[in-house]
């Protein structure tokens, strides 16, 4: 069989593992709404980080593997395969859907993965005074300046390739909102009275009521319902100041995480090989 033909396989049945094992089990503690955002959005990416892990160390073995290799692949492993290959192509699917999908009536959205940009329904608009509309407004630019469109569509993606596990929407939903209090904090920050972004969220509700929204659209309202009364209770709260933190940026976690793929990739091409003959002896 050929090397790179078995790689695939091998990554996507132990990367799946991987990621469905540590995406049901890691972090299922459900978080306060004014968790960081940041820490919110970092969490979601750790289950795909340890099937990155997975597919470094395979990289690793595979380097060590004549090709073709000299292996047999058995039934068996095509059946344990198949179901991980499925919930691949079920998120790949309903990310290319939400692409594609018309956006529909959305009240007062930022829309648009590349070039993100504000939408107004005027019918909603006739409804707003103008302090309303300018703090709606300013609550969708923060929209735009952190390009949330995309990353709630990055979101959704690597949540689908945890299903069906629950605590892996649970992550995606807590994000959600930690995303509209930062947005809403933005805005405030910029001097929009949180009374003013209250009574444009409540109306924005009330107008699109019983539409559906899309997950690649950062709305007004947020994603989750259920969540809206507590943020209309915080934004009518004086504005607090975050909590300080010591978190690690974005490229301190990327070194990490590349220095542990170099890691995996040493030991897969060191040690691979007794696990994978293992493995496939019994397929
Ligand atoms: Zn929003």
């Amino acid at each position: 069989m050929e090397r790179e033909s078995l790689l695939i396989i091998l990554t996507i049945m132990l990367g799946g593992l991987a990621l469905q094992l540590v995406g049901s089990w890691f972090s299922t503690r459900v978080y306060a709404c004014q968790e960081v955002e940041q820490s919110a959005w970092l969490r979601l990416w750790r289950p795909l980080a340890s099937a990155l892990l997975v597919a470094a160390w395979l990289c690793g073995w595979a380097l060590s593997q004549p090709d073709p290799v000299p292996h047999h692949v058995g039934p068996l492993l095509f059946v344990v395969c198949a179901p991980f290959a499925l919930i691949g192509i079920r998120a790949v699917v309903r990310a290319g859907w939400a692409l594609l999908a018309r956006s529909g009536e959305l009240g007062i959205a930022t829309v648009g993965l590349i070039y993100p940009r504000i939408e107004v329904a005027p019918a909603l608009a006739a409804q707003l005074d103008e302090r309303a509309i300018r703090a709606a407004l300013a609550h969708e630019r923060a929209h735009v300046r952190h390009r949330d469109p995309l990353r709630i569509w990055i979101a959704q993606l690597i949540t689908d390739l945890q299903w069906p596990w629950p605590s892996a929407q649970r992550r995606f939903a807590t994000w959600l909102a930690a995303l509209e209090h930062a947005r809403d904090d933005e805005a405030r920050a910029q001097g929009i009275e949180g009374a003013d972004l209250a009574a444009a969220l409540i109306a924005s509700v009330r107008f699109h009521h019983n539409s559906r929204s899309v997950v690649r659209a950062a709305q007004l309202t947020g994603q989750q319902r259920s969540v809206l009364e507590q943020r209309v209770d915080r934004l009518l709260q004086p504005l607090a100041s975050a909590p300080a933190r010591i978190a690690p940026t974005t490229l301190q976690l990327t070194l990490i995480c590349a220095c542990a793929c170099l890691a995996a990739v040493a030991l897969g091409r060191a040690y691979g090989a007794q696990v994978i003959d293992l493995l496939l002896a019994f397929s």
